[in-house]
């Protein structure tokens, strides 16, 4: 069985800097643009008997935003972590997400090895 990491922003310049930051956690990665794309590519990954490692999303996005991905990812899965990449500007959302179920935070612009840190905290 796979364990992946799910990044999902609608920016792919912070996609490829996400994905590079957590390379060298060793699991496969998959990126998504909101939170509908990272929501069909999780029914695909757990269809395949596949599970989530954790989720790395962004909270303004179009189509599906953060907050409303966390809610429903939350349907599928009670424990895979998420954690909310936000900017300093959209601060009030940590606590937003903190309800819909995110497990933890990182203000961008992060550094590669901050996100690292938090991920390492979380995925064993
Ligand atoms: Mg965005």
């Amino acid at each position: 069985m796979n364990r992946y990491i799910v990044v999902i922003d609608d920016s792919p310049t912070i996609r490829v800097s996400v994905e590079m930051a957590l390379k060298q956690m060793g699991l496969p990665i998959v990126q998504a643009e909101n939170g509908q794309d990272a929501l069909d590519k999780i029914s695909k990954i757990k269809g395949d008997g596949d599970d989530v490692a954790i989720c790395i999303s962004d909270i303004n996005m179009p189509v599906m935003n953060g907050l409303e991905f966390i809610a429903e990812f939350r349907k599928v899965d009670k424990f895979a972590p998420v954690v909310v990449l936000t900017t300093e500007a959209e601060k009030d959302m940590i606590q937003k997400g903190k309800e819909a179920g995110a497990s933890g935070w990182i203000i961008k612009p992060f550094q590669a090895e901050d996100l690292l840190n938090v991920v390492k905290r979380f995925v064993k």
